[in-house]
Parts: structure tokens; C-alpha cells; sequence
């Protein structure tokens, strides 16, 4: 079967062969083996559902969530000579009523479905009347309540698949999945742990950057205008920052539109269709834009603001460089975004206990900011991959700042920790190795602790920073919500005991050459 679709791959496609990850999961599509591909965005998903679409009996069923991206899915399809059509809410019911009967004579073999269908019994009726052969869930990370994009419809999945009288191959599909999301994804669909084909998430086209206190106005426009030729995207926070991000671009004579949920349907299609043909080379916008923009030359993705997870902003960030070319993805960071984050997971209606997930993700997030080791193998050990070898090419990796022994000042830090009962935050705990008296502080008695004033020579900014970079290198964690408290991990004991050193890069980091300029 693997040679007849190697010459499907050729006739349609004009590709000589499959990648490793694709003929994996063929392999286990054609042995009828429910399976999962995690493949990195541009790695050539799709082919691995719409090959068997041609040589299996039955029809091809895809549950995708990019209801925007469908119709030009199937032009692009028919294009290449391949036969497939598409049920979703754009469609009138006359229209469904056509698809569904043109399905039913088995004039489509390939049928992209959303979600929401799903929950149609009318539709259900259908699909348990015709030979569905392959059920491919794209976007599969959406099935996992603990997934960052969590879509209630898709939990209809499972239950879809077991009304089916003949049971149909499975294929999940994602690029973002943490190990967990992977054995939800496996445990709802039915797959096996040796059906899982992961070819990493790495994106070897992609530089990541954090950059720390710099004017970020001044950092985009700077950008900008020194690649006036590259498309990108700047992901902003609100609305109202959308606005004026846009405004202060417009009045340099940038190129570019906006996006946000806070303008009319018509608005959005017009300024993205003219982002994706070219028309315009940047976008601002927040993060409703983007799930579904199949524009491949975007050479460049922003963040004013910090993300609340990983998993979003690796997704975000990997809408760059779709067609291979080198991109840069820079965060800008700043500390609010972390309080601003923290309040409003506080103030969400979600129970107690997501909450405290989503401080754990938000944690994570931070620490990607603070860390000083490779940023794309940070990102890629949060979804389970620790085999990565650094990317050489994120801020961190070309920053070439030597390394200082920073063992004395970290024993201070955790000393003073262990002695303030590891139930105090950051803030507190700088005040007292820097040695403020203020109210508080008496009120502890903190004051007469020996570690009191120990790092009195630093800024107490300084010294938060410090606590900031020994939590994200993992001898501190910081639990508990909206205001963590520290404490210390068993990374710490052999730094205590004289057993293992602690370097850090060179503390005064004014001018991270690389990062600000990252073309
Ligand atoms: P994904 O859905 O994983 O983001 P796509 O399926 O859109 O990725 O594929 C990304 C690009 O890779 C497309 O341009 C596609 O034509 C190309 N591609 C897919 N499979 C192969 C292959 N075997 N050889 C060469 N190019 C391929």
C-alpha cells in the first residue's frame, strides 16, 4: 500500500517521497492501527489523511476546528485533483442537504467536518449509514480538557466513533501536545502508546528571542523598519493595544492592518485576506487572529506581551516560517505581564483547581523568560521531547556572555529561603537579603534573621531578578496562585552542601546585542 501512495504522493503532489513521521503513520493508517502524528506545524500533516483518502474503500472523515481554512483546504485539494467538499455552519442548509446527498452516492471520498457538527443528529444519522474507512481529528490537542485550546465538541468524538457500525482507522493530529494532552488524546481515541509517531516539535527555521527591558515601541518600529520587506504578525494583549500598536505604525508609513474580536466580521476578512495575498506585510492583532492563516512567508511573529502558556506561544510563534525560510520570534517581556496574567486567571470563573493549572503554565511561561539555556529546547522539554540539542540560533544560544560563579550569592538566596519558612514570595524575600527595614519586615522579626541584608550591596530588583533566574532554572518553585510563595527544591541540598556550583551569564546585561537586533 506504501508504494501506491508513494505514486499518489508524486501524481498529486509532485513530492518524491514521504518524511519519516508521514510514512510512519501511513503505515499504521494502512495496517488499520488507530494512531497518533505529532509533527511540528509545516510538517506535512495533511498528507497523511488525504493520501489514504485515495486508495482506502470507504470515505475519509476530518474533524477540523479551522472552519475559515476549509474551503480554501478544498480548492487547493481540487487543485492538486483530489475530490473532497466540506460541512460546516458557513453553509446554507440547502448547501448541507446537497453535500450530505452528494456524500451519501459516494461522490466524495474526502470530507472535512467541524466540530460542531458532530453534535447534529442528523448528521450522526449520516455518517453511521456510510463506510467510513479513516476518522482523522485534526488540531487533536483540542480533545483534552487540559489542552490549552479545549473544544467541549470534541468530546463528542469518542462517542461518535463507537455509534459507527463498522469501527474506522483513527488518526490524531497536533504540533502542540505536552505529554499529558498526548495520553488524553490516546485514552479517549483508542490508541496505543506504539502508534504514537512523534518526529519533534523543532522548528530548525525558527529563532526565538526574549528581550528584556527595552522600549518595545521603539523596538517594533525599529524592526520594521530595517526589514521593510518581511510580513509578520505583532500579537498584542487588548484590543486597545491593537489600536494604538497600529495607529503609531500607520503614522511611520508601515505597511500593515489589524485584528481583533472587537471589529465588524467584514472588517476581519477584508484585513486578513489582505495580510495573506501580500497586500499589506504586518499584522497587528491579538490572539483571535492566526488559527487557520495558511500564509507560509511570514517571516516574523511579535509578542508585546507574555502569552499565558507554552503551548500558546509556541503555537502563535510557529505561524512564522510555515514555507521553511528563516524567522525570528520575539517576546518581549516585561514583569506586569506576569501580574496581569495572574489576576486574570484570578478572576476567571474557572473552579479552583484549572486555576491553579493554569498558575503552574503561567509559571512555565515566566520561566521561559528568565532561563539562560536554549529557548526552542526549553519549549520543546515542556512537550516531552528532552532529547533536543540547543537550536544555536535563539538569544540565548548566541549570547555569548561568559559564564560567572554565582554559588555564594545563590546559598544567600536559598539560605534565607529555608530561614523565612519557604512561605514568602519574591518581593518579601528580596527586601530581606537586601536588608529593608520596612514594616513588614519588623512586624517578622525578619530583621533578625542572619541572612538579613546579606546581598544589601544589590537593588533589591537585582536581587529579584536573581530569585527569578534560580526558579527558572529549577532550584526554586514557586507555589500557590495568585501570590506563590518560594521554596526550594532537592536541586538545592548540593549547592548547600558545597557539591555542585551555580553559574549564571554575566549579571550586567545592558546591551544584549543579539536579542535587539535579531536580523
Ligand atoms: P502541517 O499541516 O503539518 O502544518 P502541511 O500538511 O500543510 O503541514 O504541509 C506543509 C508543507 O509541506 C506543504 O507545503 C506540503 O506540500 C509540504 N509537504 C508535505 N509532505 C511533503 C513531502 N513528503 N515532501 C515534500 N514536501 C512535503
Amino acid at each position: 500500500m506504501l508504494a501506491a501512495a508513494q505514486e499518489k504522493l508524486k501524481q498529486h503532489y509532485g513530492h518524491d517521497s514521504f518524511r519519516p513521521g508521514q510514512s510512519h503513520v501511513l503505515e499504521r493508517v494502512f495496517s488499520k492501527k488507530n494512531c497518533m502524528g505529532m509533527m511540528p506545524t509545516g510538517g506535512g500533516k495533511s498528507v497523511c489523511y488525504q493520501i489514504p483518502s485515495l486508495l482506502l474503500p470507504g470515505i475519509t472523515v476530518v474533524v477540523s476546528p479551522l472552519i475559515s481554512l476549509m474551503k480554501d483546504q478544498i480548492d487547493e485539494l481540487k487543485e492538486a485533483g483530489i475530490d473532497a467538499t466540506f460541512i460546516n455552519s458557513s453553509l446554507s442548509a440547502e448547501e448541507t442537504t446537497a453535500r450530505m446527498d452528494e456524500i451519501k452516492m459516494g461522490l466524495q471520498k474526502l470530507v472535512y467536518v467541524a466540530p460542531e457538527r458532530l453534535e447534529a443528529p442528523s448528521f450522526l444519522r449520516m455518517l453511521q449509514r456510510l463506510p467510513v474507512s479513516l476518522l482523522a481529528v485534526d488540531e487533536a490537542h483540542c480533545l483534552s480538557q487540559w489542552g490549552h485550546d479545549f473544544r467541549p465538541s470534541y468530546m463528542r468524538i469518542p462517542e461518535l466513533i463507537s455509534s459507527l457500525p463498522e469501527k474506522p482507522v483513527v488518526l490524531a493530529l497536533t504540533a502542540t501536545a505536552t505529554p499529558e494532552v498526548s495520553k488524553d488524546i490516546c485514552r479517549a481515541l483508542n490508541i496505543y502508546e506504539e502508534n504514537v509517531v512523534k518526529t519533534g516539535f523543532a522548528r530548525e527555521n525558527l529563532s526565538f528571542h526574549v528581550v528584556k527591558g527595552a522600549d518595545r515601541d521603539h523596538y517594533v518600529t525599529d524592526y520594521i523598519e530595517r526589514n521593510p520587506e518581511a510580513s509578520g504578525i505583532i500579537y498584542c494583549a487588548t484590543r486597545k493595544e491593537v489600536e494604538r500598536q497600529y495607529e503609531a505604525l500607520r503614522k511611520k508609513g508601515a505597511s500593515c492592518g489589524r485584528y481583533h474580536g472587537g471589529m465588524s466580521p467584514d472588517e476581519r476578512r477584508t484585513m486578513q485576506e489582505q495580510f495573506v495575498y501580500d497586500e499589506t506585510k504586518v499584522m497587528v492583532a491579538t490572539n483571535a487572529f492566526g488559527m487557520g492563516i495558511n500564509k507560509s512567508n511570514v517571516r516574523f511573529v511579535f509578542h508585546r506581551n507574555m502569552p499565558r502558556n507554552i503551548e500558546s506561544y509556541y503555537q502563535e510563534a510557529g505561524r512564522a516560517g510555515r514555507d521553511g525560510g528563516d524567522s525570528d520570534c520575539v517576546l518581549l517581556f516585561s514583569p506586569q505581564d506576569v501580574q496581569i496574567q495572574q489576576f486574570l486567571i484570578e478572576q476567571s470563573q474557572m473552579s479552583e483547581e484549572r486555576k491553579q493549572q493554569e498558575f503552574d503554565k503561567l509559571q512555565t511561561m515566566t520561566h521561559y523568560c528568565h532561563t539562560e539555556t536554549c529557548l526552542q529546547k526549553y519549549m520543546l522539554a515542556y512537550f516531552g521531547d528532552n532529547q533536543s540539542a540547543d537550536c544555536g540560533r535563539c538569544s540565548e544560544c548566541v549570547d555569548s556572555r561568559e559564564l560567572e560563579d554565582i554559588t555564594k550569592e545563590a546559598q544567600m538566596v536559598f539560605s534565607c529561603i529555608k530561614r523565612m519558612g519557604e512561605r514568602f514570595g519574591k518581593t518579601m524575600t528580596a527586601q530581606v537579603l537586601t536588608g529593608s527595614m520596612n514594616k513588614k519586615v519588623k512586624e517578622l522579626k525578619f530583621h533578625q534573621l542572619s541572612t538579613f541584608g546579606l546581598l544589601k550591596k544589590r537593588t533589591q530588583k537585582d536581587v529579584a531578578q536573581l530569585i527569578d533566574f534560580l526558579a527558572a532554572s529549577d532550584y526554586l518553585r514557586l507555589s500557590g496562585g495568585n501570590y506563590p510563595v518560594l521554596q526550594l527544591t532537592e536541586k538545592v541540598l548540593p549547592v548547600l552542601k558545597g557539591e555542585a556550583l551555580v553559574t549564571r551569564k554575566t549579571v550586567s546585561r545592558p546591551e544584549k546585542v543579539s536579542a535587539e537586533h535579531p536580523l
